[in-house]
């Protein structure tokens, strides 16, 4: 079997996001060129990529990272800025898998990511339009149920005391629309514009002296004897790899590609809407996420735009009419809102795996990945990127915790193909209801 890891990237999407609009795109990495010896090599420049760089140089270890494209043209940069706690799968699935106090740790450890979310922020004085206070809605009686059932659980298990059931009389004063049966309002999760975060922590990369380069995507890592990670125009000799590429990484690992798929998900934003047209949508300024498997998930911007994000692709695709089935979505939810412009839409790839927990681990001694967040990320992104420095550093616990979570595999190209063709036939006439 060759040692040599081959690997390309995914084209993100235009990046016309909203997010893109509010910062000055002046600043710019150069490409790699030439030859260059550090302790670390992290390839991709999301958040998880950035993180894991930010610790890594915290202690003390010297660290190149290679982004394809530029910084936060990924999921990153064009997420829906929900930092949600938890992950995309149900806890009980978690208990069922690690058991109950493993799970308790890894909740802990998620709950901490989200508060370093407001350190780093704090710290680094990064001006990211944070905002608190997240519902989650329910559709029918059946979700109600649900959200009752992880608000005690959450209570009883977790000793977590930050969400608060909403009867539909009080979430109609924060949202407006007969949609609803009731929802789980949890204080401390809420919105972020992300790519300025982001932009944010990788300022801090550089003042930290983290080599950071743009327009240099590692094509090949070989390990003949010693490990080297090579671009178009040069080569990092590293003692670890991180590959922090995530859905836009493609691989000739076996490993890394069946166990996790890129899924589409869409994002639109509309242009400022009037303080009464806030008022009569949503007056509570808060961040919100429906209970359905295929969520729809808004908010207010700073700025007054309403950001909706829904709807998603199984075969990674950008359908033609992104557009129409966002304003769909919208006009579904709130019939009030007549007339509006999507000034923004966009879309990005979710990583996705079948149990939608993250999938970590080693391809050997010296390289490590980290991918599958299953479009609960933001968070996520933060805790894993500083589990894989601690693991690189010699203390695994936590690495090994997450990496110890069993994924099942995708089928085969042709197989996978066709069921994933099916399910987005189902998608695609779900999305004319
Ligand atoms: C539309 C959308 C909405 C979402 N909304 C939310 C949300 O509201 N809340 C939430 O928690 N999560 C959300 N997510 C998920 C979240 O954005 C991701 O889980 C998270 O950003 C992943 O970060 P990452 O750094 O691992 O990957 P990415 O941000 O995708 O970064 C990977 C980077 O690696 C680079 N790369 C790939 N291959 C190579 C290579 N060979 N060489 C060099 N570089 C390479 C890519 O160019 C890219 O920049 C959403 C995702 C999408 C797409």
């Amino acid at each position: 079997m060759s040692n040599n890891l081959v690997l390309r990237h995914r084209i993100p999407a235009d990046a016309n996001t909203f997010y893109h609009a509010t910062i000055d795109p002046s600043s710019n990495f150069d490409a790699l060129k030439g030859e260059l010896q550090t302790d670390v090599c992290v390839v991709g420049g999301g958040l998880t990529g950035v993180s894991a760089a930010l610790n890594l140089a915290k202690k003390g270890l010297s660290v190149a990272l290679l982004e394809a494209q530029k910084i936060g043209c990924g999921a990153s940069g064009r997420n829906g800025g929900h930092t949600a706690n938890g992950f995309g799968s149900d806890l009980g699935v978690l208990e069922d898998i690690l058991g109950l106090e493993n799970t308790r740790i890894l909740w802990q450890m998620v709950d901490s990511a989200l508060g370093e979310i407001d350190e780093n922020i704090h710290n680094y004085n990064i001006n990211c339009d944070r905002s608190f206070g997240y519902i989650y809605a329910a559709n029918n009686s059946y979700q109600l149920r649900e959200l009752e059932i992880l608000h005690n659980r959450l209570r009883t298990k977790y000793n977590y005391e930050q969400t608060t059931l909403l009867e539909k009389c009080d979430l109609d004063k924060l949202v407006k629309t007969t949609r609803y049966t009731g929802a789980l309002f949890d204080k401390t999760c809420g919105q972020i514009n992300p790519f300025k975060y982001l932009l944010g922590l990788t300022q801090q990369l550089k003042e930290m002296n983290v080599r950071v380069f743009e327009q240099s995507p590692a094509l090949l890592i070989s390990q003949t004897p010693d490990i080297s990670v090579h671009t178009r125009e040069g080569c990092i000799k590293p003692k670890y790899v991180f590959l922090a590429g995530n859905a836009y990484l493609i691989s000739d690992n076996a490993q890394l590609v069946s166990k996790s798929i890129p899924v589409t998900s869409f994002i639109g934003v509309t242009s400022p809407l009037s303080a009464a047209l806030i008022q009569s949508t949503l007056p509570g300024n808060i961040t919100i996420a429906d209970c359905n498997k295929i969520p729809d998930y808004y908010q207010i911007t700073n700025g007054g735009r309403m950001l909706f994000g829904c709807g998603v692709n199984f075969l990674g695709k950008e359908p033609n009419n992104m557009k129409q089935i966002i304003e769909k979505r919208v006009k579904r939810l709130f019939p009030q809102l007549t007339a509006f412009e999507l000034d923004y839409t966009w879309s990005g790839l979710i990583s996705s795996t079948i149990n939608k927990l993250p999938h970590i681990g080693q391809i050997n001694s010296q390289i490590y990945y980290a991918q599958g967040f299953s479009g609960h990320g933001l968070v996520l992104s933060g805790l894993i990127g500083k589990l894989i420095s601690e693991a690189i550093t010699g203390n695994s616990i936590g690495f090994d915790l997450i990496s110890s979570i069993a994924h099942r595999t995708f089928p085969p190209k042709p197989i996978k193909n066709i069921t994933l063709g099916v399910a987005e036939c189902f998608n695609k006439l779900r999305q004319q209801l």
